[in-house]
């Protein structure tokens, strides 16, 4: 070993009761799950558009960008939804009032603020009422710690929306999440891709 290896916890997969799972790195690797996941779903009755998925590194390493600005700038998507998790406020000593009211199985997160262009905010929030799929808001007024800022100044700037799942005990080797919130993020995703077509403008008016 030498200064610099990288190591982690060597904690395994857990399923727990009421459909939750314990895992390490489901932070963000259920990202790319639920996108792969909303592929499959789109097999079933396909979208007037492309639809990319794609998995990224070094997103918690500053959102600087890493893999998600590479492949924002290469794919050149008209719009992009990020996938990552966000945290429960569920559990005993977490202040509501200036987190959110975020619970475990309670449905993905939408957020909106300045990296999240409203026109894709709008269709996530429209799909999501369509599809009777429960959601959270979340207020992002600054960054969202997330690759949308990463991909929504990637290139000319791209339309990008920010989807997360309640994430209890992020973090650590034994991250929880709800599948339930897993297979509704998917749903979402795959709702919001059969909404658009080509010429989808996702300039705010
Ligand atoms: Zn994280």
């Amino acid at each position: 070993m030498r200064v610099g290896d990288p190591a982690v916890l060597a904690a395994e997969a857990v399923e727990l009761p009421n459909t939750c799972i314990v895992s390490r790195s489901l932070d963000n690797r259920m990202g790319a799950f639920v996108a792969l996941e909303a592929l499959r779903l789109l097999k079933r009755s396909k979208p007037n558009a492309a639809v990319y998925a794609v998995a990224t590194t070094q997103e918690e390493i500053g959102w600087r960008g890493g893999g998600a600005k590479t492949s924002a700038t290469g794919i050149d998507p008209a719009a992009a939804i990020a996938v990552d998790v966000t945290h429960c406020t569920d559990h005993p000593g977490v202040d509501k009032n200036e987190y959110g009211d975020v619970k475990l199985g309670g449905g993905p997160v939408l957020s909106r603020g300045s990296s999240v262009n409203p026109v894709v905010f709008e269709h996530l929030v429209d799909t999501a009422e369509a599809e009777n799929i429960p959601y959270t808001l979340a207020a992002a007024p600054r960054d969202t710690g997330t690759d949308a800022d990463a991909i929504y100044t990637a290139r000319q700037g791209i339309a990008t929306g920010l989807v997360s799942v309640p994430n209890r005990y992020m973090h650590s080797p034994n991250e929880m999440v709800s599948l339930d919130d897993l297979e509704r993020a998917a749903k979402l995703l795959a709702g919001f891709a059969r909404r658009v077509n080509h010429q989808a403008d996702f300039i705010p008016t």
